[in-house]
């Protein structure tokens, strides 16, 4: 845990990228023994993580003060993306009951979405939550096309979208459309455009490995077109988060890649594993946690993560 991880360390692509790290500063490997982890969120109140380990059918938590790592929910539908809302209520997507839960104060789990125009929902796969407490998640057929990852199933939409669900009216609206798999997403630190990335690439030749940002629109609850932000040159770009000062850190095949604002590929953080998803914890914030394909990493870093 202590040592220097093979096959990780920052790699510096332009100079504005040494200040956003601490030169000696390790890539942790907290914990490992998943099949395919993803959705970190942290729970600053409990000072703990969870993640999905999808396959295994299983959410984990690593807990802060002592660094032991326990299952927190056995089944859990074959969770995938989480995050906190502003209450500190976990929020998460469910590729095997195709559906956005709500984990309330009291340990129940309430559905918010799964269904849309009374269809039901492909199997939702990440998932933010706005300051006005709206839902925004994605829902590509990930856990459908496979039994792997959830229950392989025919889409009853019939096309993968990205939705809102209204904390008032607990309406579903579709929000983007044109997408051929929208994955992870994440509004800008002013909550003024919505970031989302589409890895359509893994089941259309030469599809879509990118994220588009989208502004919202003045009602706040409508986007506008999508524009390109960033092409992923390795891989593709599943989940990611802005830090405070409007750099977006993504997973990637070779690591974490950290983008300036104007989408720019500043430099990296290289993990020996293909990474899923990333979130930023700890007290302050600068440390970003990592979900790679069967590992959870930790590095601290000179940014803070965007609240
Ligand atoms: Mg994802």
């Amino acid at each position: 845990m202590f040592g220097t991880i093979e096959g990780t360390g920052f790699e510096i692509i332009d100079p504005s990228f040494t200040a956003c790290f601490i030169g000696h500063a390790k890539v942790e490997r907290l914990w490992t023994g998943g099949r395919w982890v993803e959705g970190p969120a942290y729970f600053a109140a409990g000072r703990y993580l969870i993640w999905s380990d999808i396959p295994n059918n299983r959410i984990m938590r690593w807990d802060e003060t002592d660094g032991s790592v326990s299952v927190f929910r056995e089944p859990s539908n074959n969770s995938n993306g989480h995050t906190v809302d502003a209450q500190g209520r976990l929020i998460s997507c469910e590729h095997l009951t195709r559906r956005v839960t709500r984990t309330e104060f009291d340990g129940s789990i309430r559905v918010l979405a799964d269904q849309w125009q009374s269809k039901r929902l492909n199997s939702p796969n990440d998932v933010v939550v706005k300051s006005d407490g709206s839902v925004w998640f994605t829902d590509p057929s990930y856990g459908i096309l496979m039994d792997y990852e959830g229950k392989r199933a025919e889409s009853e939409i019939g096309a993968c979208h990205v939705y809102r669900y209204d904390p008032v009216t607990s309406d579903i609206q579709a929000v983007a459309t044109d997408y051929v798999k929208p994955n992870g997403l994440a509004f800008s630190p002013d909550e003024r455009e919505l970031f989302i990335a589409d890895t359509g690439v893994t089941h259309k030749l030469g599809g879509p490995a990118h994220i588009r940002r989208h502004k919202v629109n003045s009602d706040g609850r409508t986007l506008g077109p999508g524009k390109l932000f960033s092409e992923c040159s390795a891989g593709l770009y599943d989940g990611f988060r802005f830090d405070a000062d409007g750099r977006v850190w993504t997973s990637a095949e070779d690591g974490v890649h950290c983008l300036d604002p104007k989408g720019n590929l500043i430099g990296k953080i290289k993990v020996p594993e293909i990474v899923s998803n990333v979130c930023f914890g700890g007290p302050k914030l600068n440390r970003l946690f990592i979900t790679a394909t069967t590992s959870m990493y930790s590095v601290f870093l000179n940014v803070n993560g965007s609240h």
